[in-house]
């Protein structure tokens, strides 16, 4: 074992407890409203624990945000599952596969480990390096072989990939990026959190032939949207 793989000296010593905790959980999400047995099978077999510091393990598979360092949070797993569902399910249930999905605020990457499965190839962007650099090892040693990474300003984008399917954005913004509708493609969807600094609405965007359809998911509380590179 290498020790300068915290993910693997860690698991080990979580056992069984964690998958029961898991399909609490997964339940209680289920009982909120998650309707996509997909999504809910990715929270059931994603270690969360994994994500954050030892010292909150314990608290890995409460329904809440945590701090990850940086001033940053681990998204609450409610929201993760609710951003993933509103990207990739249809009203009649069946899920849709895109092939490319970007995410702007990597951050632990736990959103991440929770959408790659899901969909053919993950473009994922983080403004603060020291984030990116204990994501990208964990998400590689999770078998999430399908995200490519980028430490920068995913208000930008990232043109050389566009158009995308896919947008989800894990950061509050008082508007979408114009970049971001710029890089999606007909028929794609973005989620992502509109409003102040203490309180957003998630909305969905989809790209339809007669237009940008938005709607609204849910009142929510992220981290701001920054530019530039932390
Ligand atoms: N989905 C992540 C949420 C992290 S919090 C998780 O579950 O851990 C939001 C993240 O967005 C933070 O890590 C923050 O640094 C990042 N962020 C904020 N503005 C950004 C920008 N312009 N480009 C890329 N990442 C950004």
């Amino acid at each position: 074992m290498n020790p300068s793989r915290p993910g693997q000296r860690r698991r080990s010593g979580i056992g069984l407890t964690s998958a029961r905790v898991r399909d609490r959980l997964a339940d209680s999400l289920r009982d909120r409203g998650i309707r996509s047995a997909e999504v809910l099978e990715q929270i059931r077999r994603t270690p969360r624990h994994l994500f954050i510091e030892e010292a909150l393990e314990r608290y890995a598979y409460n329904d809440n945000a945590l701090p990850i360092g940086s001033g940053q949070t681990i998204s609450q797993p409610y929201v993760v599952a609710l951003m993933t569902q509103a990207l990739l399910m249809e009203e009649d249930g069946r899920m849709r596969r895109p092939a490319k999905v970007l995410e702007v605020g990597c951050g632990s990457g736990y959103q991440t480990a929770i959408l790659a499965p899901l969909v053919r190839s993950v473009y994922s962007i983080e403004r603060i390096g020291s984030l990116l650099a204990e994501a990208r090892p964990l998400l590689a040693e999770l078998g999430c072989n399908n995200v490519r990474f980028r430490h920068g300003d995913g208000m930008l984008g990232w043109p050389g990939q566009a158009p995308f399917d896919g947008i989800l954005v894990a950061a509050a913004s008082a508007a979408v990026p114009q970049a971001l509708l710029d890089q999606l493609a007909p028929g794609g969807r973005i989620v992502i959190p509109l409003g102040d600094h203490s309180r957003q609405e998630l909305v969905r965007i989809e790209r339809g032939e007669s237009g940008d359809v938005r709607e609204s998911l849910a009142q929510v509380a992220f981290v701001p949207l920054l530019p530039g590179q932390g």
